[in-house]
């Protein structure tokens, strides 16, 4: 199964190197190991797990590296982590990324706590809490370099969730499927109130059809947003 991610993660320009591939071959270990007492992953099966989590991770970090989204020193925030994608493939492909992971459940939070462990990997923290609340400490907000959300909200309230944390100048990115134009629009309105701009970019990983939704944070978020957990989701700005 990782030859198969060696190959992809080439093809895309991404060399892994010997120790790069132990670690995924002990982050797919410790997965399996997990899921049977915590439902982290739809699916643990080898080949889901190469193919639509790692694979498609590093995919998403090749295409920003190739954009400059992402550099070698970037201060990244994965929101709403679960099992650590798309975070954890991207600082083990990117080593000197400084990692921080943000996941509400405290049982998936303990799994990433473990899994930082087994793979020794350095500038890593892991945070167990909701968006809304962490995006209102000092030492995060507007902070990161890169905010990275895959499959944790509508982008109405993505962009409340997750672009407070990012800086000035930083961006919030996350992958959607075909749907991506429409949830563009119906942003405008969480756009404006946090600040931010909204670009689609194509995406090219195997399986069913995604863009790449990248927000560039334009200027400071105003101090009541987020507003307070569960909010973002249940009311949307600008929603009906
Ligand atoms: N990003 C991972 C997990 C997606 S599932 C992946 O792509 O595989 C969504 C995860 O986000 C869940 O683990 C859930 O607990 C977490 N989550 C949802 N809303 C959140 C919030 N407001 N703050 C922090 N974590 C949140």
């Amino acid at each position: 199964m990782l030859d198969v991610l060696e190959r992809e993660s080439a093809a895309r320009g991404v060399r892994l190197g010997a120790g790069q591939i132990a670690q995924f071959g002990a982050y797919l270990d410790l997965l399996t190991d997990w899921q049977s007492r915590l439902n982290l992953v739809g699916s643990a099966d080898p080949d889901t797990v190469v193919r639509r989590h790692f694979i498609e991770s590093l995919a998403l970090g090749a295409a920003l590296r190739e954009r400059e989204i992402l550099r070698p020193d970037s201060r990244v925030l994965d929101v709403g982590a679960g099992a650590g994608f798309p975070g954890v493939p991207i600082k083990i492909a990117w080593p000197s990324v400084d990692l921080t992971l943000i996941e509400a459940t405290a049982k998936k939070a303990a799994f990433l706590e473990a899994l930082v462990d087994a793979l020794g990997l350095d500038r890593t923290t892991v945070l167990t809490g909701r968006a809304e609340t962490l995006a209102h400490d000092r030492a995060l907000r507007g902070s990161f370099d890169l905010v990275l959300a895959r499959a944790v909200a509508p982008l109405p309230a993505l962009v409340e969730l997750a672009l407070p944390f990012a800086r000035v100048g930083g961006r919030l990115v996350s992958p959607k499927g075909s749907r991506a134009d429409d949830e563009v629009q119906a942003a405008g309105a969480a756009l404006s109130a946090i600040g931010g701009r909204t670009i689609v970019l194509p995406f090219d990983v195997p399986g069913p059809p995604q863009r790449l939704v990248v927000v560039a944070k334009l200027r400071e978020t105003p101090a009541e947003y987020p507003r307070r957990p569960g909010l973002p989701a249940k009311s949307p700005l600008g929603g009906k």
